[in-house]
């Protein structure tokens, strides 16, 4: 029997949650998709009500918590209330922690109670037309220029792109000398030569902006440089085990969500005299995907505790990040067919989530770069059976 394990405080914060996304999120929801884009207000509703950031200390306005729960709990929430492409995470404990993690203190004061309050909205831009899987191809630069750097080049697929105030941009920093060498930059709205480009058009995850970022000849300043601006790299890879959970969460919530559509439509359902739910067929096929939802839960709520206490590894999350995104497509597609017809109308649920699940095995790491880390792990040890492991 699956046992969850969240403080009471928590699930009063769970509680808290539900009705504010009841209430402020999801009957606007409708809109946005249409919008392509999410209402900044909606930020700053969360904001005042403590729905943001949780982590940040109470100097810059947050709850000083930084148990990873608080934000599994909003990542799962969001999913059964069918509100996921409202991605406040990304905000909030994806981006904002880069702050906390190489920020000098100037640049904590000056950002984080703007992004605590949602009058900031953050984003990451690595990705760049010819360089995605292989980031070390990006061609963006950013050249010391003593009391500044100048930045070049562009990005795209951003998400936030649109609605961002402030953007932590990967640049090389030394493309002729060293050129696997990056740094991380605070590009704030406004700044000039920071242009954006268009909101992209997605087969799913509508209502969340998806923008090119162009950069020509933007001055930042060094107040703006953010940690080492040689070793972005190893900047970006201490993130990644929580960032590959943060995803995992999310996709095992969803797939929690599909299963219950479905079986609520199946049993609904009438056909041939008795409920669809009656097939061996529909049995079957729920079963197993039962039985997958159950054992991965187990794995992602282990990997919760684990970066709590400061121990998930980058490849334990990659194993994660890769079956919860292609049990997440599986769980969709099985709803799908046994929605029959209704399953391709975009009225129900299923439909959509069919659409949004898509993207989980190629952003985050697109599946094949988790197997690739999953298997480099493995192979790079001493061969040592199972048995010798427990
Ligand atoms: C909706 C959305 C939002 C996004 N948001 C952001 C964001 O906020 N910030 C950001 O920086 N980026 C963002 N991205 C970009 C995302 O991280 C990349 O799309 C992803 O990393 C894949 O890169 P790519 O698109 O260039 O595909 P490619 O890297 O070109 O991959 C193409 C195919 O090649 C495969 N492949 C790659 N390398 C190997 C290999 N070594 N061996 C075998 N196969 C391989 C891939 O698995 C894939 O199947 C977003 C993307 C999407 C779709």
């Amino acid at each position: 029997m699956l046992k969850r394990n969240f403080t009471e405080e928590q699930v009063m914060f769970r509680d808290a949650y539900r009705k504010f996304l009841h209430e402020e999120i999801a009957p606007y929801m409708e809109g946005w998709r249409e919008a392509g884009i999410v209402d900044r207000q909606a930020f700053r509703k969360a904001g005042e009500m403590g729905f943001l950031m949780v982590w940040p200390e109470e100097q810059y306005g947050g709850l000083g918590d930084d148990d990873f729960r608080f934000e599994q709990i909003i990542i799962e929430e969001n999913q059964y209330a069918l509100t996921g492409d409202w991605y406040t995470t990304l905000h909030s404990r994806l981006v904002g922690p880069y702050l906390k993690r190489f920020g000098t203190e100037e640049q904590l004061q000056r950002f984080l109670p703007d992004c605590v309050r949602g009058d900031t909205i953050l984003a990451i831009a690595m990705t760049e037309p010819d360089a995605g899987s292989d980031l070390a191809g990006m061609r963006a630069t950013a050249i010391d220029q003593g009391d500044h750097y100048l930045l070049n080049g562009s990005k795209t697929f951003i998400s936030n792109g649109i609605n961002a105030d402030l953007v932590i941009v990967a640049a090389k920093t030394d493309p002729v000398n060293n050129p696997r060498q990056i740094g991380l930059f605070l590009v704030e709205r406004g700044m000039e030569g920071f242009e954006r480009g268009r909101n992209l058009k997605k087969m799913g995850k509508k209502a969340q902006d998806t923008a090119e970022l162009f950069f020509n000849n933007v001055r930042i300043p060094k107040a703006n440089v953010l940690g080492d601006p040689t070793r972005g790299f190893s900047h970006l890879m201490e993130a990644l085990a929580e960032e590959r959970l943060i995803a995992a969460t999310e996709f095992i919530a969803a797939a929690q969500k599909a299963f219950d559509l479905t079986l609520e439509f199946v049993r609904e359902r009438k056909m041939f005299g008795r409920s669809l739910a009656d097939f061996q067929n529909s049995q079957f096929k729920l079963a197993e995907l039962r039985a997958e939802l159950d054992m991965q839960q187990v794995y992602i709520d282990h990997c919760v505790a684990a970066v709590n206490e400061g121990s998930l590894t980058a490849v334990d999350a990659a194993k994660a990040k890769l079956v919860t995104s292609e049990l997440l497509c599986k769980v969709v597609d099985e709803g799908v067919q046994l929605h029959g017809g209704s399953g391709y109308m975009d009225e129900y649920p299923i439909s959509r989530m069919y659409t949004d699940a898509r993207v989980t095995r190629i952003y985050a790491g697109t599946s094949e770069v988790m197997k690739i880390l999953i298997s480099r792990d493995f192979l790079q040890q001493d061969f040592k059976p199972f048995v010798d492991r427990l």
